[in-house]
């Protein structure tokens, strides 16, 4: 891909949670609870007019679809603010600074006054029905290598409580997380790779981590990528997770919008037009009486129908691929998913498969009068769901024959993404009344100047310097989510920093590939874990495995780890004994081989000390233990 000439632009909006004391508006920690909720409570979504005299359309759908919200919550991690009983307090003026402070660092420029917005949020994702956000800084940007990016703004917002579950129209959120303070830093669109998106993404990350006031953990930073190319269309693409997708997202992004756009010089070479689509539906349920494929004959069991639309001049164009695992099959079916309601769709580019017979196939043809260049699709459903899905479906299809239809996608862990709601229109936001605006004063910005956090570059250096670890590992600590831990230990010498090192980002990286979520090890676990390898109580080769314990043993002790896995070291009585009882067991080797029986006797009690004891003291006991036996 030519993506200079592809026209390709990206600007990020990267999402971070601040670790302050307390929440933005309440006193409540920044903490999610693991357990059964200590209550729940319901609410349901119901439009209202605007002061502008409008109905949010994704509200009024949502509202139509009967949406319902469940929230879970317990007492130490929310309160009536959450539940939007009770009012907000003041903003959490250690978040603010926090945003200034990032400000500061990447030469923007703070404003004068803080007013706190309402940003209208329809999914239920928020109790109150919208967002509280405010600008806190304009301008400044970001430097990777010798390129330089501009920063448009930042702000400082509540995050949103968190989704548990959708069942039918139940929507189930767990409220710690509203509330908690989320800094957004968002880029101008001066992004030209998928590569350099992922840099500028890693840069703003680190210039985060800085300021040693952040939450970390999966999910507590998430990026939205908007990505556009020429003739193509402005798509934002939200909550990737992880830093490593931000480039795929981009690549496989300007895939698809490439493709589409394909598609469409496609279809205007077949002479498709708009009056060509979505015409009429036709119950082709007949077609399928014997049908062997189990989804539609349970569809019709329960009552339900096989529709079908015939998209002229499609065929062969619904399978086609736009890019990894996506078709634009798979967007219609995005399409039927949302406006209908429906599990999915079939469409004859694909079939015959699925259990549906040629024969079949052959019929949905000419009951629907498709020729060859045709595609059809079908849905099978109630009859009233098949109706909204395929004109849902045949809505797609117009699209198709103009390019890249302007929707809001989220981030799949594949780097793929999928339609989630048609794209609003500008952000609807009016003043929050209930929380006073602040005013910023120059001595209050002149004091964080005065005490602005090292830059990562700077902090680099000083790594190397300080505690002699080469400079990959330096870059490791950095951008992991321990350096503040790892300078803290270091410090105190107790450990070798590389190890340190070592095991706060490649260990634990290690770990994470295994299976085990490594975020939510404490700082107090980690320093527990160093704390037995610094006072010898275990050998440095058993961290892995004390961690991985720790790791299921979220409410154990690095000491318990140790007694349950029997990897404590061994005293020297112990050690002792249990040399003299190999010595005795070999008995007829030491005979023969006398003092070289040394070599042979410490392979086999290291391999079953498994780190427990020092060579050299192993290897001293069994000198003076032969030597004794020798001149027996
Ligand atoms: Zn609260």
């Amino acid at each position: 891909m030519d993506y200079g000439k592809l026209g390709l632009k990206v600007g990020l909006e990267v999402h971070q949670e601040l670790a302050t004391e307390h929440k933005l508006f309440c006193q409540c920690p920044p903490e999610l609870f693991r357990d059964e909720p200590e209550y729940t409570f319901l609410r349901r979504l119901r439009p209202s007019q605007s002061e502008l005299g409008e109905v949010d359309p994704a509200a009024l759908f949502e509202f139509m679809k009967g949406r319902t919200m469940v929230y879970e919550a317990n007492r130490a991690t929310s309160c009536l603010v959450e539940m939007d009983e009770e009012p907000p307090g003041e903003l959490n003026p250690e978040a603010l600074d926090v945003c200034f402070t990032i400000a500061l660092m990447t030469g923007g420029r703070p404003v004068d006054e803080v007013h706190v917005m309402r940003k209208i949020v329809v999914d239920g994702s928020n109790t109150t029905g919208f967002q509280r956000t405010c600008v806190t800084s304009l301008g400044g940007s970001v430097e990777v290598g010798d390129r330089s990016y501009g920063l448009t703004q930042i702000c400082l917002e509540e995050d949103a409580a968190r989704k548990i579950a959708e069942e039918g129209v139940v929507s189930r959120y767990r409220i710690d997380r509203l509330g908690i303070p989320l800094i957004e830093v968002t880029t101008a669109p001066d992004i030209h790779s998928p590569e350099e998106a992922e840099e500028v993404a890693l840069a703003i990350g680190q210039i985060l981590r800085a300021t040693g006031k952040v939450r970390r953990g999966l999910g507590t930073i998430r990026q939205d990528v908007n990505v556009s190319i020429e003739g193509g269309a402005l798509i934002e693409i939200k909550g990737v997770q992880e830093l490593a997708l931000v480039s795929k997202v981009v690549e496989y992004e300007v895939q698809r919008q490439t493709a589409l756009l394909e598609i469409a010089s496609e279809l205007k070479k077949r002479k498709v037009s708009e009056s060509d689509i979505g015409k009429e539906l036709v119950d082709a349920s007949e077609v399928f009486r014997e049908t062997k494929s189990r989804i539609i004959m349970n569809a019709l069991r329960e009552g339900g129908s096989v529709h079908a639309l015939k998209l002229k001049g499609f065929g062969g164009l619904v399978g086609m691929e736009l890019c990894p695992n996506r078709r634009l099959g798979t967007e219609m079916a995005d399409y039927a998913k949302f406006w209908g309601g429906v599990k999915g769709i079939f469409h004859t580019d694909e079939l015959p498969a699925y259990d549906i017979s040629e024969g079949e196939v052959k019929k949905l043809k000419a009951k629907v009068g498709a020729s060859k260049s045709d595609a059809v699709v079908i849905v099978a459903d109630e009859a009233e769901k098949c109706g909204r899905a395929l004109m849902a479906v045949a809505d797609r299809a117009r699209e198709a024959l103009i390019g890249v239809p302007q929707d809001t996608r989220a981030a799949d862990p594949d780097g793929t993404t999928h339609f989630t709601r048609p794209r609003p229109g500008a952000a609807r936001m009016y003043p929050e009344t209930d929380v006073v605006s602040i005013v910023v004063t120059p001595e209050r910005i002149e004091s964080l100047k005065a005490n602005l956090p090292e830059m990562p570059e700077e902090k680099l250096e000083r790594f190397k310097a300080d505690y002699g670890i080469n400079e990959k590992l330096a870059r490791q600590v950095i951008d992991s989510d321990h350096t503040h831990l790892f300078e803290e230990l270091a410090r105190e010498g107790e450990v070798d920093p590389t190890l340190l090192s070592v095991t706060l980002t490649e260990t634990l990286k290690m770990l994470e590939r295994e299976g085990m979520e490594t975020g939510k090890l404490s700082d107090d676990a980690l320093r527990g874990v160093f704390s037995l390898v610094g006072s010898g109580r275990t050998a440095k080769e058993s961290i892995p495995e004390v961690l991985t314990w720790l790791g299921s043993n979220l409410e154990g002790t690095p000491e318990e780890a140790l007694a349950e896995l029997g990897l404590a070291m061994l005293t020297q009585d112990e050690l002792r004994s249990l040399v003299e009882a190999k010595v005795a067991e070999k008995r007829e080797l030491v005979e023969r081989m006398g003092a070289r029986a040394v070599g042979p006797l410490m392979g086999v009690i290291m391999a079953e000390l498994r780190g427990r004891a020092e060579a050299r003291e192993v290897q001293a006991l069994l000198r003076e233990l032969l030597g004794a036996q020798i001149e027996d």
